[in-house]
């Protein structure tokens, strides 16, 4: 597949990251719907990743892809973790238990995580640059890349390093398009400049921006009532130049629906859209959310077993509609266990795989100042 094929995929890939729940287990028939689905719009990327649902994610693929259709119908697409990374040999590890756990022979794409300050060191200390094109030329891997949460000029630096990397995977939406720390748009025309085909993630935000407060919600239905709310944002990252695919981490086969309506029936935005667009973006910043996209690489490592991108769930839907009991019953049930936000113990450990650099200790320390409250809790 040629630099040129890349751009002209298809535009929306399956983000396996918040894949849907049946209690504590993945929904795999609500899955395997979800990819039917996706697969019979001819849309054929899936984005897993070693870390994702604590490995599960990569066992769905071989569930729901490997063992339903045939090899060449989809193209799977999974990523290296900097952070699990201690000796040499973990590299060679680690991608050989991603093969088993998802039974394919081979990778589409295959991607250093979330490379970022903290995280490159391991990249290089380990030679996984040179590692990735020896797994390429030995056939195990198709296409090679890397995701990205960091400067645009971190980003210049490594991609003139590097121009054996294909593609590059962006956060790009229009809230973050100005936002000083993620800078989505900068990010965007250094990947440009390098004529890196772009995969861009988060484009719905975590989901925030397919859940709006109510007063944002009715600018956009009182232009086109038809229209999804989640619609607005990924027709506004599909509206780019340059973009390889568009993932959404879909958690039901509603989202799926409604996304794959979008886009097979794609239409960039009108200019009148996009100033609707504009106005939208800037009442939604002014609102002090925290900027939590529900990755929840921080989870399986802390210690205290805190589910900190629900809690910031919680605290979230406290700014946007106010007080409310809702958020205050939500909070109760995510600490039944007794891990609520006061029991962090500030090991750091989630700090340091966080994409977003928040500063989660602090963070939980507001909210436990406000949830914690004995007389609202329990
Ligand atoms: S700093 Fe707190 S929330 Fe973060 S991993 Fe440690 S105990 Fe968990
Ligand atoms: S706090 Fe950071 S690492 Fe944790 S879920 Fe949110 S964005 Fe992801």
């Amino acid at each position: 597949m040629s630099n040129k094929e890349l751009f002209d995929m298809p535009k929306l890939g399956f983000g396996l990251m918040r894949l849907p729940m049946k209690g504590d287990e993945i929904d795999l028939e609500q899955v395997y719907q979800m990819v039917d689905a996706c697969l019979d719009k001819g849309f054929r990327y899936f984005d897993t990743a070693y870390v994702y649902h604590g490995g599960n994610s990569e066992r769905v693929v071989k569930e729901a892809l490997v063992k339903r259709h045939p090899r060449e119908s989809f193209q799977i697409a999974t990523k290296l973790p900097a952070w699990e990374l201690k000796k040499p040999e973990d590299v060679q590890r680690i991608f050989e238990e991603q093969l088993e756990r998802t039974g394919v022979e081979y990778f589409d794409f295959y991607l250093l995580h979330s490379i970022e300050e903290g995280h490159l060191p391991s990249y290089d200390k380990f030679n996984c640059w040179e590692w990735a094109l020896r797994m390429k030329e030995q056939g195990f891997i198709r296409h090679f890349g890397f995701s990205f949460h960091d400067s645009p000029q971190l980003l210049d630096e490594i991609l003139t390093k590097h121009p054996e990397a294909e593609f590059v995977q962006l956060q790009i939406n229009y809230a973050d398009w100005d936002n000083k720390l993620v800078q989505s748009g900068k990010c965007y025309e250094v990947a440009r400049k390098h004529h890196k085909p772009i995969i861009i993630m988060e484009p719905l935000k975590g989901g925030t921006l397919a859940n709006l407060p109510p007063e944002l919600e009715v600018m956009y239905r009182n232009l086109e009532p038809n229209r999804s709310i989640a619609s607005w944002a990924l027709r506004y990252c599909a509206s780019l130049d340059g973009i390889m695919t568009i993932l959404s981490g879909m958690s039901s086969l509603e989202q799926m629906e409604d996304n794959l309506n979008t886009m097979v029936n794609f239409e960039p935005l009108s200019k009148e859209e996009q100033d609707c667009i504009i106005k939208v973006k800037e009442l939604l910043l002014k609102a002090p959310t925290i900027q939590c996209t529900s990755c929840r690489y921080c989870v399986d490592g802390c210690p205290q077993k805190i589910r900190i991108p629900d809690m910031f769930s919680a605290m979230n839907t406290l700014i946007t509609y106010g007080e409310d009991n809702r958020p205050y019953f939500y909070y109760g049930g995510i600490t039944k266990d007794g891990n609520k936000a006061s029991t962090c113990i500030q090991c750091g450990q989630c700090e340091t795989v966080c994409p977003q650099h928040l500063l989660i200790i602090e963070l939980l320390r507001d909210i436990s100042e406000v949830f914690d409250r004995p007389e609202r809790v329990g």
